[in-house]
């Protein structure tokens, strides 16, 4: 507690250019065709923290290798939690973000899972300011292309007992990312895994940690032999209950138009989801956030009653679901202009990129002081 009432409302950040930072020449050329997850800017934030003096040391640095000791924790114990969220540059060339705090505070549920310490919401904020500031410049204008921000936090103590890492670091690196469907928004089609499930009862799945994503690799890679791009899970209890993709939540739209998504203890709560499903709501379109079997989809699809599926998260938005195929069957659904789906991916992404009113104040600013002020009172 006493820890709490010293520690400062805000961090200081030293600033240590990157002198070897790309030129204006080589970083158009990757802007022009960033791709996702391959191109980084110039610097990083590092922010140590140790269970005696909390959170310290936060610093703006060039981007570049970090020094690991062969015995840090998170190497054999995969103590580590991550974020994923976007910079979007405006028309005026203003750069934005959607929704951080809900990030930060998802950031900080995910450290009570792993035994990691909480960030606190400002200097998350202000770590993303800070890396914005020095890299702003890498943030593309073409359109839907973005600034892929991903803070993340991992156990750096060298020890090999088991218990919580008592000396952390927090980071944020930062790359450009294209439209994701280049040529226009493609239905995506899912293998239904049923010898793998992702989280269990009790295990880690609502937390954002990069072992839920190691254990979902084998079946993603068997949804690549069965020719599909992703893969759905169902619970691991009875193998009955929609769970979600590997890093997407998943929403079925009715005839009716409800809209329907699993609920569960074992799903990581989408941000987009949450959104789309506010402004789905705030169209009058009744949501569901409850059990789904597979059974229902399967027979809602036969029927008629369930006219769309999507899959949401930060990287690629929406996609449509233009197929679902298991072990011995396959349900299609039809992907016109006129989905839902696309009309609310429209909407979102006109909230996100400035060319729409954000009657929500889901944005904040990050490239200007005056702004970040006024967006945290
Ligand atoms: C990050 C993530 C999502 C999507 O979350 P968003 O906040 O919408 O980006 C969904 N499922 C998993 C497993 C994730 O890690």
């Amino acid at each position: 507690m006493i820890k709490n009432l010293l520690a400062p409302s805000t961090l200081e950040f030293t600033r240590h250019p990157n002198t070897a930072a790309l030129a204006e020449m080589e970083r158009a050329e990757i802007l022009a065709d960033p791709g996702f997850g391959k191109h980084f800017t110039d610097h990083m934030v590092d922010i140590c923290w140790s269970a005696r003096g909390g959170w310290h040391r936060p610093r703006v640095q060039p981007y570049g290798p970090i020094q690991l000791d062969p015995a840090a924790a998170v190497l054999h114990y995969a103590q580590e939690i991550f974020e994923g969220l976007k910079a979007y540059r405006h028309q005026d060339g203003s750069i934005w973000s959607f929704r951080p705090e809900a990030n930060a505070a998802r950031m900080q549920r995910s450290a009570r899972r792993l035994a990691l310490p909480e960030l606190p919401t400002e200097y998350f904020l202000q770590s993303l300011r800070e890396l914005i500031q020095a890299d702003a410049s890498w943030v593309p204008s073409a359109p839907d292309t973005s600034l892929y921000l991903r803070p993340f936090m991992f156990a750096k103590e060298a020890f090999l007992g088991v218990r919580a890492a008592e000396k952390v670091n927090y980071y944020v690196i930062a790359s450009p990312a294209g439209a994701y469907f280049t040529g226009g928004l493609a239905p995506v089609s899912i293998w239904l895994s049923t010898d793998y499930a992702r989280a269990g009862k009790g295990g880690t799945g609502a937390a954002k940690t990069g072992g839920n994503y190691a254990s979902s690799l084998v079946a993603q890679a068997e949804a690549y032999d069965h020719g599909c791009d992703q893969v759905l899970f169902l619970d691991s209890e009875e193998g009955r209950y929609l769970e979600e993709l590997g890093g997407m939540n998943i929403v079925l739209v009715k005839k009716d138009g409800t809209l329907v998504t699993p609920a569960s203890d074992s799903i990581l709560e989408g941000i987009t989801r949450d959104s789309i499903l506010q402004l789905a709501e705030d169209r009058g379109h009744r949501v569901e956030r409850r059990k789904v079997t597979i059974d229902e989809w399967r027979e809602g699809a036969a029927s008629g009653d369930i006219v769309e599926a999507f899959a949401c998260g930060t990287a690629a938005v929406l996609a449509p679901i233009g197929s679902l195929k298991g072990a011995d069957f396959e349900i299609t659904h039809l992907d016109g202009d006129e989905s839902l789906a696309r009309s609310l991916r429209q909407e979102l992404t006109d909230i996100q990129y400035g060319r729409v009113e954000d009657t929500h104040g889901w944005m904040m600013r990050l490239d200007s002081d005056a702004a970040a002020d006024s967006a945290t009172e």
